[in-house]
């Protein structure tokens, strides 16, 4: 876990830490002609990072490398980076120095360094850290063949640029690490939204939907393989669309009469939806500002769309929300988070936060508390605030707020989610869900877990069923994380 976050839920979201590091593995295409070579893939971040990923791995297959999850056998090691807060990037660095012996050990081994990272360091990563081969950015991964060729000749190679096109929408990604069961898509890439804390603007570049007839046509092949759940992916789901007609695209969401020709984000979970009944749709993240009555309307039409929203508040405060440009303050959330529980009574919400932004006052602190307490989160992901260079605050404002007093404002926000999560969670003892069955429990292999359509994470006594299975659980007891219960039916 990073020194400056907490998670206390083993969720796949925003950070999931039961994923950091991962390694992932392909089978070339039958059809491709192996180079020889073999490539070895650790990424870090957030689930866009590991989407990502998947791409490569696609992208490396179609050009004849094999993987491996053995970096010692490698020609091409990589890491897929992150960059949102410090203590993200000074893991990549320690990783790096594990791998320093390498190119000792395997002459001609090469080291590259793709994302969020490599693109804000660019060329500068290859003069800090030596071993470094390749430098390629998030929009960059299809020349990745080429920069891998070009250093094997001797040459640092680099791209990073970004692009206002590139969604890798007909690249079909791999998921051979996967469940089989939910996997995530990647509906848009990049960011316009400019918070002042944020580095993936200038990391991920800009806003750009992918086409949804390929989001669509990737959803459908994954059900027809067996997925059961798909997660649509974007920094800002909300502002997703779609025109072939590049002057609609640009219209504001208030113009947005949606007709055959815009495709906006209400209308894509409808069309995933569609798909089938029995294929659960998931999304992330929303964002306050943009999410429309709209888009609450769709997930309470189709059962399959579940009913979870994570809806990232970062501060209670107005003032420290201004400060942080989310073009929200405290009262448009509230009649959000309203909305939501109007249009979906049964949905959870769950949120991020970050504590000790500059200029932070305890009464601003307070006024997250008291949100904390207004909405009830069942989940949330916590941070202090990480100063990056380059973000707007970094340039603005000074990073005033002494780290023992973001911390201790970090554990207050902690503990009261701590307590929340379990009212939460108790709520819920005596009902009974509908759970996808993902697989044994990670803690006994004498019980099965899938998560309800909050995306409660449900553990019960292992019954004769497949993964994919959909089955009725009454819980009967919980901890803050989990529930626990009992098929009462098929
Ligand atoms: N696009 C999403 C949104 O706006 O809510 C989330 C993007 S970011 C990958 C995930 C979370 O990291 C943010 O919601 C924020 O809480 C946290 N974060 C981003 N920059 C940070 C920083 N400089 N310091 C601490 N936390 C940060
Ligand atoms: Fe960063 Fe804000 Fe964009 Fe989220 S919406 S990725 S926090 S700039």
């Amino acid at each position: 876990m990073y020194k400056n976050e907490v998670a206390f839920e083993l969720q796949p979201k925003v950070i999931d830490e039961t994923r950091q590091g991962e390694t992932l593995t392909i089978e070339r295409p039958k059809t491709v002609k192996s180079n020889g070579k073999k490539f070895y893939i650790e990424s870090y971040g957030c689930q866009m990072n590991f989407a990502d990923s998947e791409v490569v791995a696609s992208i490396l297959g179609g050009a004849g490398f094999d993987s491996t999850n053995e970096f010692e056998e490698a020609d091409v090691i990589l890491l897929n980076t992150c960059a949102i807060r410090e203590n993200a990037e000074t893991r990549i660095r320690h990783r790096l120095q594990h791998f320093s012996g390498i190119k000792r050990r395997r002459k001609g081994a090469l080291i590259g360094v793709l994302g969020c990272m490599a693109e804000r360091l660019k060329e500068k990563f290859l003069e800090q850290e030596k071993l470094v081969d390749i430098v390629a950015g998030p929009d960059a991964y299809r020349s990745l063949p080429g920069l891998i060729e070009e250093a094997g000749s001797g040459q640092k190679a680099v791209n990073v640029l970004l692009s206002r096109e590139e969604t890798y929408a007909e690249i079909s990604p791999v998921r051979l690490n996967s469940n089989g069961i939910s996997a995530f898509i990647s509906i848009m890439r990049g960011c316009d939204n400019m918070c002042s804390f944020c580095v993936v603007p200038f990391t991920r570049g800009r806003e750009r939907s992918r086409d949804h007839r390929s989001i669509v046509a990737e959803a459908r092949d994954l059900y027809e393989k067996g997925y059961r759940e798909v997660t649509l992916l974007g920094q800002n789901v909300d502002s997703y669309r779609f025109s072939e007609d590049p002057q609609l695209v640009g219209k504001k969401l208030t113009d947005a009469k949606y007709d055959e020709r815009v495709i906006n984000f209400a209308k894509l979970i409808e069309l995933v939806a569609l798909i089938s009944p029995d294929l659960r749709v998931r999304f992330s993240t929303s964002h306050p500002k943009d999410m429309t009555d709209d888009v609450l309307h769709t997930m309470a039409k189709y059962p399959n769309i579940c009913k979870y929203v994570h809806l990232p508040v970062q501060s209670g405060s107005s003032r420290v929300l201004e400060l942080m440009n989310r073009t929200y303050d405290r009262a448009w959330y509230i009649e959000r988070m309203e909305a939501i529980k109007r249009i979906i009574p049964e949905a959870a919400i769950s949120t991020d936060i970050i504590t000790g932004f500059c200029t932070e006052t305890e009464e601003d602190h307070q006024e997250t508390l008291s949100m904390m307490e207004l909405v009830g989160y069942s989940m949330a992901y916590m941070f202090f605030y990480s100063e990056r260079p380059g973000t707007l605050a970094a340039k603005k404002y000074a990073d005033d707020i002494p780290e023992e007093i973001k911390k201790r404002r970090l554990q207050e926000v902690v503990d009261l989610q701590l307590k929340h999560s379990l009212v939460h969670n108790k709520r819920d003892v005596g009902k009974t869900f509908e759970v996808l069955v993902e697989g044994p429990s990670h803690r006994s292999d004498k019980d099965l877990c899938g998560r309800n359509t909050q995306n409660k994470m449900v553990v019960f006594p292992k019954v004769d069923v497949k993964p994919g299975t959909y089955v009725q659980v009454k819980v009967t007891s919980c901890t803050g994380g989990t529930l626990k219960g009992e098929v009462v039916a098929p």
